[in-house]
């Protein structure tokens, strides 16, 4: 886990931020360089660095604001959408080591695309993907 980020410096009042909610352990506010109007980041309080460093029960706790604040925003901006991700760790473009679900919404004259655009596809043998699913369900 990290001492400090932003976002700590944010969650602390260090930093000014539009805070959108707030309960014990997770935090949500709007991003400096929303993508859309509405762009809100979703933490827990806690800066552990990846979704999957946080413990379980604080993961889903995340998620239940996730939640939350995506119905919350939805609404506030009158999206009729929403495209929720998280850049998990730094080969994915984390810039902040501190979990952070981006929550952007969308409506119907965006421009942007579903996430899959973002990939050029991978071609996978049956085989291999039976591996893989092996080794990930070994794995947990
Ligand atoms: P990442 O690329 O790590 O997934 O996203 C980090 C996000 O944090 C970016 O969208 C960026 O605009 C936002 N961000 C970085 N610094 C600050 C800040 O000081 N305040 C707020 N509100 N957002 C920030």
């Amino acid at each position: 886990m990290s001492d400090e980020t932003i976002f700590t410096q944010i969650v602390a009042g260090e930093i000014p931020s539009y805070t959108v909610y707030e309960d014990e352990t997770t935090y949500a506010f709007l991003d400096a360089h929303p993508l859309a109007p509405g762009h809100t980041l979703v933490i827990p309080k806690e800066p552990y660095e990846r979704v999957n460093d946080m413990p379980p029960e604080l993961a889903g706790h995340v998620f239940q604001t996730v939640s939350k604040v995506t119905e919350a925003v939805e609404h506030a901006v009158d999206a009729p959408a929403t495209t929720i991700a998280f850049n998990n760790g730094e080969e994915a473009g984390q810039e902040v080591p501190h979990v952070h679900c981006h929550i952007i919404p969308q409506f119907s004259d965006s421009t942007a695309k579903p996430i899959h655009t973002l990939f050029p596809g991978a071609d996978i043998a049956d085989e291999e993907m039976e591996a893989i699913a092996e080794k990930i369900r070994s794995s947990q």
